[in-house]
């Protein structure tokens, strides 16, 4: 893996990252495929946005289809028909989600599937080596996220057992096709968030991502640790921002110096008819559009939008068709696609500052 940074505009930054399956520019969204699938998609739609790099959980592929069915399909690339990148959470995140299910130790963490009840184990080198096994480009190295609000002890044992199974991770690396992020935690104290950026940069991974934030603090809170804890990262390397996924939230997270991000909430609005527009989400199901015949977003050259009107797809949905679904979440992901790439191009053209404020100015107020 390679990184290379080609401009910088404050503290946003315009880079490509060079990974086993193809080049990345940055800033970048991610769709979000959790079980070997962007839901309602296929890997033929995602190249209609030129997606180049899509995520996929460790937690929920571990438990099924299982990692002995995968690799003997050839791996997770030839199992769901992608031949570009893919990045894997390490499982923690669901784990730690699970929270009446698992026991935690400082060997790993215990936890019952959510589907049988049947008991599993993550160790920081079962999870690389499953990673591994799929054949991913960037695997995610096992942490441990605290839910917000969290006591300072809280924060401090997340803290010591995030750096100690990165340790074990980066020791368990046995495939160099294979780049591991560390994930830097420390809740909402900056403090907190300095001791865990200096104590993962000293192991020297080829990249790190801010973790523990969009798990329920303020936007005002989370814009502003992103913010300092990518300050705190290594310049050279690729700076992930986890979880985040609107507008507004992507255009903070790169005006704070984050190279790329992902999230479930354009495919999952887009199967529940919230659509994502550069003036704001907007409910397709909403009577004002039933009959009305612009596309989703004026401004949008997906080919959703090139081909439909509000109106169809407002009755795709009252309809309970399911192509409603299909088509506003293939937008939502061409959109932020666009969104990113008109990003990459005014910090490479140092023009970042009236893009943000332009952009910023054409939404709603936050909803
Ligand atoms: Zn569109």
């Amino acid at each position: 893996m390679t990184f290379a940074l080609h401009a910088t505009d404050g503290a946003a930054r315009r880079g490509t990252l060079s990974l086993a399956h193809g080049v990345v520019e940055t800033p970048a969204f991610m769709p979000v495929g959790t079980a070997a699938t962007v839901k309602a998609l296929t890997p033929e739609d995602l190249r209609t946005f030129d997606a180049r790099i899509i995520l996929a959980n460790t937690y929920h592929l571990w438990l099924r289809p299982g990692r002995d069915t995968i690799v003997e399909l050839g791996g997770l690339h030839a199992f769901m028909g992608w031949d570009r990148n893919i990045l894997t959470d390490s499982g923690g995140f669901q784990v730690f989600s699970l929270e009446s299910r698992r026991v935690l130790s400082d060997d790993g963490v215990r936890f019952r599937s959510h589907l049988d009840g049947s008991e599993h184990e993550f160790t920081p080198e079962n999870v690389v080596g499953f990673q591994e096994a799929l054949g991913v480009d960037v695997a995610m190295a096992l942490d441990v996220c605290v839910k917000l609000p969290a006591t300072q002890a809280e924060i401090d044992e997340s803290i010591r057992r995030t750096t100690l199974w990165a340790k074990r991770c980066s020791a368990a690396r046995s495939r160099a096709e294979t780049a591991l992020f560390g994930i830097v935690q420390g809740g909402l104290d900056e403090r907190s968030r300095a001791r865990s950026a200096e104590e993962l940069t000293a192991l020297d991974l080829p990249g790190y991502a801010i973790g523990g934030l969009s798990v329920g603090e303020s936007r005002e809170d989370m814009h502003r640790m992103s913010r300092f804890t990518a300050s705190l990262l290594p310049t050279e390397k690729p700076r992930y921002l986890m979880g985040v996924g609107t507008v507004r939230d992507l255009i903070a997270g790169i005006d704070g110096g984050v190279d790329m991000f992902d999230c479930v909430y354009p495919t999952r609005c887009g199967r529940n008819g919230r659509a994502l527009t550069r003036s704001g989400d907007l409910n397709i199901r909403a009577a004002a559009f039933a009959r009305d015949p612009r596309p989703l977003d004026a401004r949008c050259s997906c080919s959703v939008c090139a081909t439909y009107t509000r109106a169809y797809l407002s009755h795709l949905f009252r309809a309970d068709e399911m192509l409603g679904p299909r088509l506003l979440s293939l937008h939502n992901l061409a959109m932020l696609a666009q969104l990113m790439a008109e990003a990459r191009h005014a910090i490479e053209t140092n023009a970042w500052q009236a893009f943000r404020a332009s952009v910023e100015a054409d939404l709603e107020p936050a909803l």
